[in-house]
């Protein structure tokens, strides 16, 4: 199966946020983020699911795919209004926690150093493994470093992590690279 180093840069920044409930936001959505969807049949939900949370074999039907739709939107209008400052509506959080109330993939340990295996995986499985980072993150600490990329083109969410709380970018090796040409264009041709 394919894993996100293998992806090329323009779809793997989207899967850099460092959790894994922020990168499924960034699979598409509804109104402004229908522009980003790239989930349009069971077998891109189950892919997705697949470079998202590291697991082969992962298998969805239409059934998933309809309850795939409103724990994204619930993460993603949760995600985002934190990161205005906001709060999140109660219809939000009793999506994301119905979603984390079925068991989650369950990992194993196969050898030290080779990975982790996850046997029988299923998609709602995978969407409470979701759910259930979506509320480790939006009920610690770092609720309150949930940033929108600072480049005016991109977007896409990020978790600041640095120390100083001064990350700007979803990557460097995108957003922040891009900035940084601009900023040396712009210094040299003063
Ligand atoms: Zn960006």
């Amino acid at each position: 199966m394919q894993r996100r180093e293998e992806l090329p840069l323009g779809v793997r920044v989207r899967f850099l946020t460092g959790r894994v409930s922020l990168d499924f936001t960034h699979t598409g959505g509804e109104g402004e983020y229908a522009r980003w969807e790239i989930v349009h049949t069971p077998d891109d939900l189950s892919r997705w699911l697949g470079v998202i949370l590291s697991v082969d074999g992962l298998t969805a039907g239409p059934a998933d795919l309809e309850a795939m739709r409103p724990l994204r939107a619930a993460i993603t209008d949760a995600a985002r209004s934190l990161s205005a400052g906001g709060s999140v509506r109660a219809s939000d959080v009793a999506t994301i926690n119905a979603a984390a109330a079925v068991p989650p993939l369950v990992p194993r340990l196969v050898a030290v150093g080779a990975g982790v295996e996850y046997p029988a995986p299923t998609t709602a499985g995978a969407l409470s493994t979701i759910a259930r980072d979506a509320i480790d993150l939006f009920g610690g600490p770092l609720a309150e470093r949930i940033r929108v990329c600072a480049s005016e083109t991109c977007g896409l969410l990020l978790v600041d992590t640095s120390r100083p709380g001064t990350r700007r970018w979803c990557s460097m090796q995108r957003c922040g690279n891009l900035a940084k040409v601009r900023g040396h264009r712009e210094r040299s041709a003063r």
